[in-house]
């Protein structure tokens, strides 16, 4: 098989050699002032960068000449739906030609099909399949890294359109290395590359300009909107997913990095359904980014859709075992941090052991003789009674609840300084949930020999709210490490 090369530069916009042009490198223009303004500040892998005169002015001319013209000229309603349907095939192009199927090769595509989306393509003039795919695979492959193009850790800004703005000294490279095998054998990226130039003029300028103008007379219009105003919104949408869709929104199937599924309904209309970049950062090669049936992405429904028709085929999805398993992880991992916040009951390590005299003396129920230990406890912590009750092995001090119980003061008053377990737990009132929330928040020790450790009965004493606690790995491994030592021996004991 005979291999074409095909020339490639790492600039944007350019798929061409750009020296004839004569853009100047370091030291030779004022390219490298404005490239300083635009690379990211304090890192050493931008050092010799410069500008491209040619995008800059290209990408700040674009929306100002829409502006003005957008003020001078009408909008008629031919041109508007003209642009409107230019602009949605300039989407279909990039997003379900560039992207999806060039860059991830979610789904299989017949030649007319790749045709037309590359042709399409071509009119946003954001570079070649080629130029675009293999940045994009990159930004993939080390997102958030040096040798990710639109790093989005470099700012909003970098990676919204900043990183198109400049290109590395001579033999540098931009982003990392990918495989683009495929690309290179890839008949119509070869033929679209090749004739990038004339293609982008053709359907980015000519034919937008020219349809409005000859078929109904506005010239104007099809200038301003059908071309200029449609390539602005084009350009910044697809430039959104890069920096909004790693900014703005949660971290539904994993937060290693940056990428983020937007709930906002304005970003998914406005990148065409490709805000739900989280999924698609974790599930590249599925052809769907808003993975649900609701989520808004017009992308995933025209694939589908061409499939019905023959235009498309082998449409990819990842298992769904395994992308519910990491929106489950997630879940938990977001739950974790709810936790964290809440103040939970303290557990049997961090309470002092106390005998059941003890107690007793405490609750003032009992006056022994004066033993060292009992007096400090009371001379200095205890000066009035407490209301202790036993309940699960734990004592708990109710002195502040017994006006606050829904059953009356009396009734708690009754068990104080005895052992009420079964009565908490249904032979006087089968209490709450909460109550038994509420309860453990209340404890001050636990009772020396009270209760074993380890019997099924001891789970009923655990609070429900702790029940499903969620425990980290290295957690759990503690866990098991301190199961095998009686908590009962760590505590400092009173007697
Ligand atoms: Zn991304
Ligand atoms: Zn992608």
């Amino acid at each position: 098989m005979v291999r074409v090369l095909v020339p490639f530069s790492s600039s944007p916009f350019l798929p061409f050699k750009t020296s004839h042009l004569k853009i100047k490198h370091k030291g030779q223009s004022s390219a490298p002032m404005l490239a300083k303004l635009i690379v990211p500040k304090g890192n050493k892998q931008f050092e010799g960068w410069t500008s491209i005169p040619l995008v800059v002015f290209g990408l700040v001319s674009l929306p100002i000449i829409g502006a003005v013209g957008a003020f001078y000229v009408n909008l008629t309603k031919a041109t508007f739906w003209f642009s409107s349907f230019y602009w949605v095939m300039n989407g279909v192009g990039i997003l379900v030609g560039y992207h999806r199927y060039w860059s991830h090769r979610s789904f299989n595509a017949s030649l007319f099909f790749q045709y037309v989306i590359a042709i399409f393509g071509a009119a946003a003039c954001e570079g070649s399949i080629m130029f675009w795919a293999r940045e994009h695979r990159a930004h993939h492959r080390y997102t958030d890294t040096n040798r990710d193009p639109y790093n989005a850790t470099f700012g909003l800004f970098w990676s919204h359109v900043g990183w198109t703005m400049v290109r590395p000294p001579s033999g540098g490279h931009r982003s990392g290395w990918v495989d683009i095998e495929d690309l290179k054998n890839d008949k119509v990226v070869r033929w679209q590359h090749r004739h990038y130039v004339v293609l982008a003029i053709l359907m980015g300028l000519v034919v937008p300009t020219i349809i409005p103008g000859y078929l109904w007379g506005d010239w104007k219009g099809g200038f301003v909107y059908s071309t200029v105003i449609r390539m602005v919104l084009v350009h910044h949408s697809t430039f959104s997913v890069n920096s909004l869709a790693h900014w703005w929104g949660d971290k539904n199937f994993d937060d290693k990095h940056t990428p983020v599924d937007s709930n906002n309904p304005l970003l998914a209309f406005i990148t065409g359904g490709e805000s739900y970049h989280n999924f698609h950062h974790q599930f590249p090669m599925d052809y769907r980014n808003g993975v649900k049936w609701y989520h808004y992405d017009p992308v995933k429904w025209l694939i589908w859709g061409t499939s019905k028709i023959g235009l498309t085929s082998h449409l990819k999805t990842f298992p769904e075992n395994e992308i519910q398993k990491a929106e489950f992880t997630m879940k938990l991992k977001n739950l974790a941090k709810v936790q964290d916040k809440l103040k939970w009951p303290k557990n049997g390590e961090s309470l002092p052991i106390i005998s059941l005299g003890i107690m007793l003396v405490l609750s003032r129920l009992v006056y022994p003789k004066r033993t060292l230990t009992a007096n400090a406890i009371l001379d200095k912590k205890h000066a009035e009674a407490q209301s202790l009750i036993l309940i699960g092995g734990f004592i708990h001090d109710v002195s502040q609840f017994l006006d606050e119980h829904p059953g009356g003061a009396k009734v708690v008053q009754s068990f104080i300084g005895k052992d009420s377990t079964s009565a908490f737990f249904g032979g006087v009132y089968d209490h709450s949930n909460a109550a038994h929330n509420l309860l453990a928040m209340r404890r001050v020790g636990v009772l020396w020999c009270g209760y074993e450790t380890g019997g099924p009965e001891v789970k009923d004493f655990v609070p429900p709210s702790q029940r499903l606690m969620i425990t980290t790995y290295e957690q759990r491994v503690e866990m098991q490490c301190r199961e095998k030592i009686p908590f009962l021996t760590s505590p400092r004991i009173l007697s």
